[in-house]
């Protein structure tokens, strides 16, 4: 069966890591100041890309980052996980589709995130092409049922472009 392409489609992404002393916390691509723990990672660790990057290849049912960025794999090692965010956006955007809104959920216990929302805003904005009044940004804790972990969860919008 053939049918024209949706004009929107919704992808859905989640992302944890453990969080643990001696490391840094980024998320968003901001660093977080005074953390005191980091993520637990094969990458840099940074839950909000990950789960963003899984959200943009949902969204056209390309499959997930695991895929294209194995943790197994040594030359992802440290790797900055803008570039895997980057990688599929123009994934997206090869097939004809861009974000237009995000929606983001933080789980995280402590530090408090909330002085740098606009910044983590801004800094996906940035990324992604998109106007920070279209990334949506919350933040929750755990209630400290997951003390010593980072939860990520994000819907975005994207949009077929030139329709
Ligand atoms: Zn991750």
């Amino acid at each position: 069966m053939t049918s024209s392409p949706l004009p929107h489609r919704i992808g859905y992404g989640e992302d944890a890591h453990r969080l643990a002393e001696g490391r840094s916390l980024v998320l968003g691509g901001v660093a977080i100041p005074h953390a005191g723990r980091g993520a637990v990672a094969h990458s840099d660790g940074d839950a909000v890309l990950h789960a963003v990057a899984d959200a943009l290849l949902s969204g056209l049912a390309l499959g997930d980052i695991g895929q294209y960025y194995p943790d197994t794999a040594p030359e992802n090692a440290g790797l900055d996980s803008r570039v895997i965010l980057m990688r599929c956006l123009e994934l997206v955007r090869k097939r004809g589709y861009a974000p237009v809104n995000l929606a983001l959920v933080v789980t995280l216990d402590r530090p408090k995130l909330g002085p740098l929302r606009a910044d983590i805003a801004r800094s996906l904005a940035e990324l992604l092409g998109l106007r920070e009044t279209e990334v949506g940004v919350s933040f929750k804790t755990s209630e400290g049922l997951a003390p010593d972990h980072v939860q990520v969860r994000v819907t975005v919008l994207l949009a077929r472009m030139g329709a």
